[in-house]
């Protein structure tokens, strides 16, 4: 029988922990397969360290993995893919806005229908508010006209993949996380499953929108160089109307004379266009600080406890 290794990143969940497990023991009861639980704890700051230490105690399929501090929830996605050993890996919210009863329908397309992978989408974003919402269908039509790599709109986390779809991601290492273009680039079958958008059972959500949108900043940064062609193309189409422009005003000097004016619209122009020089600037300095940051090689996160440190 086939190891399942559900991954789950908590970051502050003590509410929602319990209900999550119930819901999850009730699904693995119905289901056959081995199980493994993978709690990573992302540096929470409150009880939930202690919540999952308990579950590991009276259930041997719980494992954990506690950071050092709060990694961010790619960095504790990447430390459950690395920690899990079973032969499907999935990764799942601790708030039970993935649904846990989904999953025997996903192992059936992997087992069945040889699918190396299947993911989930939201078809709806109910319960979000709508300016979110609007914000984040942008982004996905302004990144797939952008990137090479496919970014699906609604796509979750939530997904169940085969061991090597899991060794293939686990080989990209950088620091600069971005899971949703991850998952595309190394390929493989996928099946989209769809399902509505469900709230969190407890707590409360960790993404304001300042953080989204900068998460967002980091997956076109990640997955795409168009920007950078976009700068290069401006430079290019603004010098060739610079020139058009010095032809015209040598003419119409030559013959009319040069009387003296023009010059408020050339402060305009000279704000426009240093306007765009610092906006591309800010894009340039945006790759090179990813750059930067990457070159360090720092450790993605560090573990300060797991399930094997006797404490
Ligand atoms: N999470 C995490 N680290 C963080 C932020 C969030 O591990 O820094 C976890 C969180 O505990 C939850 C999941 O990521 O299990 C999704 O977070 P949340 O529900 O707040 O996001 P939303 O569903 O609102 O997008
Ligand atoms: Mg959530």
């Amino acid at each position: 029988m086939k190891k399942i290794s559900i991954i789950i990143s908590c970051y502050n969940e003590e509410e929602s922990l319990p209900l999550f497990y119930e819901e999850m023991n009730k699904i693995m009861k119905k289901m056959k397969n081995e199980f493994e639980l993978i709690f990573v704890n992302d540096g929470s700051k409150d009880n939930t360290l202690e919540i999952i230490k308990e579950l590991s105690k009276k259930d041997t399929r719980v494992r954990f993995v506690s950071f050092s501090r709060n990694f961010g929830k790619e960095a504790a996605m990447l430390a459950g893919l690395d920690y899990s050993i079973g032969d499907y890996v999935t990764l799942m919210d601790a708030d039970l806005q993935d649904p846990p009863k989904m999953l025997p329908e996903m192992l059936r397309y992997i087992e069945e229908e040889n699918y190396d992978c299947v993911g989930t989408r939201r078809v709806t974003r109910k319960g979000e508010p709508p300016i979110r919402s609007f914000f984040a269908r942008m982004f996905y039509k302004i990144i797939n006209k952008m990137s090479k790599v496919e970014m699906v709109d609604g796509a979750r986390d939530y997904r169940l993949m085969t061991r090597q779809m899991v060794n293939s991601i686990l080989e990209c290492r950088e620091y600069n996380r971005y899971s949703k273009g991850l998952w595309s680039f190394v390929g493989y079958k996928t099946k989209w499953l769809e399902f509505e958008n469900v709230e969190r059972v407890a707590g409360e959500t960790k993404w304001s929108f300042w953080k989204l949108f900068k998460y967002a900043i980091e997956g076109i940064v990640a997955f795409t160089t168009v920007p950078l062609t976009i700068a290069a193309f401006l430079g290019i189409l603004l010098c060739v109307i610079a020139f058009l422009f010095i032809i015209i005003i040598i003419s119409k000097t030559l013959i009319w004379g040069d009387p003296v004016d023009g010059w408020p619209s050339l402060a305009c122009i000279i704000i426009f266009v240093s306007g765009i020089q610092l906006f591309f600037m800010g894009i340039f300095g945006e790759y090179l600080s990813k750059t930067y940051l990457e070159s360090k090689k720092r450790p993605i996160y560090i573990v300060k406890e797991t399930e094997k440190t006797k404490k």
